[in-house]
């Protein structure tokens, strides 16, 4: 732990509750480890009932005061801890490389990335505005007003550890709620750092508490069944998702769902395939394919499909495995055994079904946790990665033979959240853009997440948009008021 802390300034083990750092009421404690080389980073906090009893206690009294700062005082807030990140760029992107195995190149982005919610969020505080709306009749006045919603319990995953967090606290902050985090098992450490640039930029004791835990339903369970939690933003599995949703029905709770998806992305004959590689390069491997916006199903039309599979493979083959931590490495380790193992089903599950591995297709000789980037042709739809996310380095190229053909295959999915694909026809573009069931279209480009734009899924891949001046609304309710007898 000494060697760490002087390695990793922002490593704390203890629960944040009420402005103060502290262990878990009954003293217990979990092991957070590297994936990469499976050293053990620290023994944290391992909350349970007591400790998220005392956080909604906590966020209850500290919503009462911060619901009445000002709106710019708020954004102040939010704007000092969104610099704070910047200016620990790189002690957040070790911390979270180490955490979570993502290569230092991509956790220095994902620490922009999360830090720009809170800037963005900072300046949408002042622009919750209410509406006056002409009366029906001549001896009133009726107005909108818009007010925090309350109490806000945010669980959140692994994937991206800091920007998941900052994508709810960022709007919760800026609308007056108070929340209570609980971060995913396997990164706790990054969203503790969080909360430590938090103190020092201002945020009050109480208005954000972090419950670090290894027994999700025990420490989640008293936040679902209080009625002082007044909404519940989630980032996870769709059957996660499923379970909480009806679990906040007893408290009829607000709810905002981030699912899993299925994302298919398409590259038509008239693409670029030059672009069309690099666009599938950086959406299907990004976070050595854990995220949910992953390209999933790669629909590839007949004509261009061997000359496609062929740069893709060669552009696959050149990416450098490793720990994250080494110049040059583009994939890292999955993040644990359950991930690991999903990988290699599906990939299993591909070559049993008559699939051909052009690169890779077997475990990477580093070891551990380690999985070669995988390019699958000749897929099919009764392959296992046709319809479970495979949230690892694989991709899988179906053959299409037509726009119509493309869009059937493409919306044959219970999920709806990103999608992506590639054609230089405008009109083309266009009619594909509106055909998609999907929350999300990136059009000749694989990444397209920006705090900027709403992000969210239709069908089972959630309720609810993050980001964006839609963000703001998930954390506000709607008084109307009527001024009679005028
Ligand atoms: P993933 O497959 O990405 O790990 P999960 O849905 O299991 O997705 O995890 C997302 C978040 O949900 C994590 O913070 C996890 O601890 C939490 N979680 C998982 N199961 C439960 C549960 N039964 N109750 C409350 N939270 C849960």
């Amino acid at each position: 732990m000494d060697s760490l802390a002087r390695d990793l300034p922002l490593l704390t083990d203890l629960a944040f509750i009420g402005g103060q750092f502290r262990p878990a009421a009954d003293g217990a404690r979990f092991e957070v480890r590297n994936p990469a080389t499976g050293a053990v980073l620290a023994h944290v906090a391992d909350c349970g009932a007591s400790d998220a009893e005392a956080a909604i206690v906590a966020a209850e009294a500290a919503f009462q005061s911060w619901r009445k700062v000002t709106a710019a005082e708020r954004g102040k807030v939010l704007r000092r801890w969104g610099e704070l990140m910047l200016a620990h760029q790189d002690d957040l992107a070790l911390l979270l490389t180490r955490e979570q195995g993502k290569p230092l190149s991509e956790a220095r982005g994902e620490v922009a990335y999360a830090a720009s919610f809170l800037t963005w969020f900072a300046e949408e505080a002042r622009r919750a505005y209410g509406e006056v709306v002409p009366s029906h009749r001549a001896d009133a006045e009726i107005v909108v007003l818009k007010e925090p919603v309350g109490v806000v319990a945010a669980i959140t995953p692994w994937n991206f550890p800091y920007a998941m967090i900052t994508r709810k606290v960022g709007p919760a902050l800026a609308a007056g709620c108070s929340i209570i985090i609980k971060p995913a098992e396997d990164t706790p450490l990054c969203a503790l750092a969080l909360a430590r640039l938090g103190v020092e930029a201002g945020v009050p004791a109480g208005v954000v508490n972090v419950l670090p835990t290894l027994k999700a339903p025990q420490a989640v369970g008293p936040l679902m069944a209080s009625p002082v939690v007044r909404k519940l933003s989630f980032t996870g599995s769709t059957a996660t998702g499923k379970l909480l949703m009806r679990q906040s029905a007893d408290t009829v709770k607000r709810i905002s769902l981030e699912l899993g998806g299925n994302a298919p992305l398409i590259v038509f004959a008239d693409a670029d395939i030059d672009v069309a590689v690099r666009g599938t390069i950086a959406s299907k491997f990004r976070n050595t394919g854990q995220t949910c916006v992953c390209a999933n199903r790669i629909l590839v039309e007949d004509a261009i499909y061997d000359r496609y599979a062929e740069a893709l493979a060669r552009a696959v083959a050149a990416m450098k495995v490793g720990n994250g931590e080494e110049d040059g490495v583009a994939q890292g380790p999955l993040i644990n055994a359950g991930g690991y193992a999903k990988v290699a089903r599906h990939v299993e599950d591909a070559l049993a079904k008559g699939g051909t591995a052009i690169t890779g297709g077997k475990p990477h000789d580093k070891g551990g946790l380690f999985f070669e980037p995988t390019v699958l042709t000749g897929a099919t739809t009764d392959w296992a990665l046709a319809s479970e996310e495979t949230f690892g380095p694989v991709a899988g190229l179906f053959r299409f033979h037509s726009e119509d053909e493309a869009i059937s295959l493409a919306n044959a999915s219970e999920t709806g959240l990103s999608a992506y694909f590639f054609t230089n026809d405008l009109k083309r573009a266009w009619r594909v853009a509106r055909a998609l069931e999907a929350g999300m279209v990136g059009i000749n480009e694989g990444v397209i997440s920006t705090e900027v734009a709403p992000f969210g899924g239709v069908k089972q891949s959630g309720l609810g948009r993050e980001g964006s001046r839609h963000g703001l609304e998930e954390y506000l309710e709607t008084k109307y008021v009527l001024f009679g007898g005028l």
